[in-house]
């Protein structure tokens, strides 16, 4: 076969990234050369064995409205290694735990009937003609619009603070949009009726994950890109892409200390944008500099407690939505994908929303594991039997803050980006989206779609695709 005469080089090894490279090798329009600064394939959805069990970077599951393209490939890629499973969440509201996704009956039976009553008198004052607000519309004022004071005063917000750690009359309205699939009382009760049994759509309830863990979709692609001649290179870290005209010639990337240059007609990036912008070479126009410079990532603290039992509770997963306990989540990594092994161990794993500087950031593995212990009986959870080990993870890069004005900021490196020939930013980190890893793969097969073995890239039809991403709504 004739060897391709494009060359896509690709950076980050997330799941945007190596989908990108699989499809690209797949259709042999180019050869592809993938970059990842880590030495670890998977970015925020990677795994690694914690004392025998596959933990990833937080719970992470694979939704089941993937699109059947993608659930194809993953199919033949992973083979009997893709499980189908039951959620067992659990949410702490009102000082109970209640079955997450919400169940109608545990809804009804558990929640204190003083909070449901105040709901209840939200609805009914929605019903009444108000007069017309001004001002700005943000995170704060559709979702209160939507859902009542009662439901943002005692879950939304103090989960908005304690998640992008500013206040949710600074949050954009796109956060609500984008990262909140029930924002209004009838969203919430259509999602809570799909659970009732005879309404449920196919799907609902269920995910699909890994035996090694949900890294193992990133793990299959990276090696099935390989496999067909992908060069990846791990531990090696994009420094600069250098441009001649207004086109793209070559990336520049740090491996062992040492710099090298690899020649590329094309550039995919899945790393944040704003770090891309900072090694364009030459240099961007100084507002698209300032424009980087005042987009931010919440960062995360992932602290995991193997504990000397066989398991901890049949749960998946807790949520934690109010500010008083920090910890976002806590999952159970074994129960994702139903593991017996190892026999007598297994680990938890809790979600600490934070940032670079803050104190958290700086504690030490056994201080982190301490208050994380305290936390859980602040919820009232049962004592883990033994903690033989406490490690910790930071991803820099957790979630995008869509401040007020975010979108401003973004356009401008957007289309500025959009002016360099040869250049592409797509995944989660790339288009500042709050996105799932299938949508990000989606975001890599689409790409994929527009590029021809001549080398041009088909605009429109990314512009297109680029409208479809925006409907993308974040599955928890
Ligand atoms: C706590 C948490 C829970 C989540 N749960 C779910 C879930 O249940 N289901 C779901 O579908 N999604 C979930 N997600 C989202 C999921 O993690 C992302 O959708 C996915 O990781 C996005 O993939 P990506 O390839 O776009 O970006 P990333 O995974 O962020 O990959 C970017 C890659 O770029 C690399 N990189 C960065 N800078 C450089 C550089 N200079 N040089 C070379 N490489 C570089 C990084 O190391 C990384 O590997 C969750 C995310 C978080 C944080």
């Amino acid at each position: 076969m004739k060897t391709p005469s494009q060359h896509v080089v690709v950076l980050g090894a997330g799941p945007a990234g190596v989908g990108a490279a699989y499809q690209l090798m797949k259709k042999g329009v180019a050869r592809v050369t993938l970059l990842e600064q880590q030495e670890r394939v998977g970015g925020n959805a990677g795994s690694f064995l914690l004392d025998g069990v596959y933990c990833d970077y937080g719970s992470h599951r694979l939704h089941p409205v993937a699109l059947p393209e993608i659930m194809d490939d993953l199919r033949l890629l992973l083979g009997k290694d893709l499980l189908y499973q039951t959620r067992h969440g659990r949410i702490l509201l009102q000082g109970r735990w209640i079955h997450f996704p919400l169940k109608p009956l545990d809804l009804f039976l558990r929640l204190p009937k003083p909070f449901a009553l105040r709901v209840l008198a939200d609805i009914a004052k929605k019903l009444l003609p108000k007069p017309k607000k001004s001002g700005p519309e943000t995170f704060a004022t559709v979702l209160e619009r939507g859902l009542g004071r009662t439901i943002c005063e005692e879950f939304y917000f103090p989960y908005a603070r304690k998640l992008w750690g500013i206040d949710p009359e600074d949050l954009a309205v796109t956060t609500a949009q984008k990262r909140v699939s029930g924002s209004s009382i009838g969203k919430i009760l259509q999602k809570v009726s799909k659970q009732i049994p005879g309404m449920k759509p196919p799907g609902a309830g269920k995910f699909y994950y890994m035996k090694r863990g949900y890294g193992q979709i990133s793990q299959c692609l990276c090696d099935a890109a390989q496999s067909l001649g992908a060069d990846v290179k791990f531990g090696a870290r994009f420094t600069a892409i250098e441009t001649v005209g207004g086109s793209v010639k070559a990336v520049r990337y740090e491996q062992g200390g040492t710099e090298f240059v690899v020649p590329a007609t094309h550039v995919w990036s899945t790393i944040p944008i704003s770090i891309l912008l900072r090694g364009m070479r030459p240099e961007p126009p100084k507002e698209v500099l300032d424009a980087a410079s005042k987009v931010a990532f919440r960062g995360m603290i992932l602290i995991y407690l193997v504990l000397d039992q066989d398991q901890f509770s049949t749960t998946d997963a807790y949520y934690f939505p109010q500010e008083s306990i920090p910890i976002s989540r806590m999952s159970e990594p074994k129960n994702f994908s139903s593991a017996t092994q190892p026999v007598g161990k297994t680990v938890l794993c809790a979600e600490l929303p934070s940032d670079p500087g803050h104190p958290d950031w700086e504690m030490t593995d056994e201080q982190l594991g301490k208050r994380l212990l305290g936390w859980m009986e602040q919820a009232g959870l049962p004592k883990p039997v033994g903690v033989l080990k406490v490690l910790t993870r930071r991803l820099r890069q957790a979630y995008p803050v869509y401040r007020n004005g975010y979108d401003q900021h973004f356009e401008c490196m957007d289309k500025w980006i959009g002016t360099v020939d040869g250049l592409l930013t797509l995944g989660r980190q790339g288009l500042f989206a709050h996105d799932n890893t299938h949508h990000t793969l989606e975001m890599s097969y689409a790409a994929v779609k527009c590029l021809s073995a001549d080398g041009s890239f088909d605009h429109a039809k990314w512009a297109e695709h680029r409208k479809d991403f925006e409907t993308h709504v974040v599955e928890d």
